[in-house]
């Protein structure tokens, strides 16, 4: 027999074991030293109450043959995907819950999504990127381009008439630039991908954190429902990182080469997948609960205080970032030009704060350098004084 050998083709991606090994080096030659880490991608506040008592009830619920559930829908329950629905509405998007399906996390759908392409497709991804995209699509055997994200264009690529892409990843905002497209910029990406036949897989994992009015989804732009495909998830805007829940949204006019998308997807996820227990389609339809709005706000605000503490002081110091505002990470540019390990390893020990190199996702990354503000208030403040110190 012969393995899949597209896994050859793989760069063995090595920035959170490198950044865990020069981290546990540095502790064990500095046993006293108090290291704050900045770095992490992954949440640290608990559940709302709202939703672990949702949890609970449909645990509860499967302790009785009058309540118990086996086997949940492929798409997720409808009272689930209506509320899902409803929320999208609360800021002025229409999709329907016949549209919506619901899932384990945004990770798994983002790469499952092959699935139902072609292998000669190109795919497009911005760089940096999450490797995510990357990956999905090596093991798939597809050919990759990269729209380059840089200084100049305010990390956020922009389509190239000049550049044919069957299948274009947006993530916005951005992991891990933490950029924000305008409707604008997103109406460009639309109408590119309309005329080329392509599809743009949209990922908005990030959507919560945006204020003010940026389109928190590609179906806020015209043009989007023939084209466009969102993945979104209850991570990063509820917590659910352990939990697992998210959900993919396609439009039901969606058609590509003599098919609809909708049904290919659906028949995929009815053939691997089997659904999200019931426990946590119900602690996922609290979050969506009036009252369970109010209280994951609550944790956002602390999440997003932490992001303009770090913000203020990167002003402050006069280094250029983008993130921050729309966003949980903050993307700086290294100071005197330095490279982004080299900034890591002069963050590591003269401050004791540890971030993440953004060489590591991808080329235009290099010189650049991802904070994150899923950390605790007073070590956030601690982490940014000890920064303001070193590099004032
Ligand atoms: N998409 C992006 C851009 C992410 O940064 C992450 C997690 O870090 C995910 C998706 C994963 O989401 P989930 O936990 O729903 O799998």
């Amino acid at each position: 027999m012969k393995v899949n050998s597209n896994f050859d083709n793989l760069v063995p991606n090595y920035l959170f074991a490198e950044i865990a090994k020069r981290v546990n080096e540095y502790q064990s030659a500095n046993p006293d030293k108090d290291i704050i880490r900045l770095g992490i991608g992954d949440v640290t506040l608990p559940l709302a109450p709202v939703v672990t008592d949702a949890m609970k009830k449909g645990a509860d619920d499967l302790a009785h043959k009058e309540t118990f559930k086996g086997y949940p829908d492929y798409e997720g329950y409808l009272f689930v995907r209506q509320a899902v629905s409803d929320y999208y509405k609360s800021f002025g998007v229409s999709v329907g819950a016949d549209e919506i399906l619901i899932s384990d996390g945004a990770k798994s759908d983002c790469g499952n999504i092959c699935d139902i392409f072609d292998k000669d497709n190109t795919v497009l991804v911005t760089d940096p990127v999450y490797p995510v995209y990357v990956d999905s699509n090596i093991m798939a055997g597809r050919k990759i381009i990269y729209a380059d994200c840089n200084k100049n264009n305010g990390f956020k690529a922009m389509p190239d008439e000049n550049v044919k892409a069957d299948i274009i990843y947006l993530c916005s905002p951005n992991n891990p630039t933490g950029a924000a497209y305008t409707a604008d910029e997103l109406k460009a990406w639309v109408d590119y991908a309309n005329e080329n036949n392509a599809v743009i897989l949209y990922d908005c994992a990030y959507e919560a954190f945006i204020t003010g009015d940026l389109p928190r989804s590609i179906f806020a732009v015209e043009g989007s429902r023939t084209c466009a495909i969102e993945f979104c998830s209850l991570s990063k805007t509820a917590g659910f990182t352990g939990t697992r829940c998210g959900y993919t949204v396609i439009p039901k006019e969606l058609e590509r080469d003599g098919h609809n998308i909708y049904k290919l997807w659906y028949r995929r996820q009815a053939t691997k997948f089997n659904g999200v227990s019931w426990p946590v389609q119900c602690a996922a339809a609290a979050v969506f609960s009036k009252e369970g709005l109010e209280q994951i706000r609550e944790n956002l605000e602390y999440y997003k205080e932490n992001a303009r503490i770090i913000s203020a002081a990167l002003d402050e110091l006069g280094i250029f970032y983008t993130g921050g505002k729309n966003s949980p990470y903050i993307w700086l540019e290294c100071p005197d030009g330095m490279k982004s390990w080299d900034f890591f390893d002069l963050l590591l020990t003269k401050a004791n704060v540890v971030g993440t190199p953004g060489a590591g996702f991808g080329k235009n990354g290099e010189g650049f350098f991802r904070l994150t503000s899923f950390g605790d208030r007073d070590k956030t403040i601690e982490a940014v004084e000890r920064i303001k110190n070193l590099l004032r």
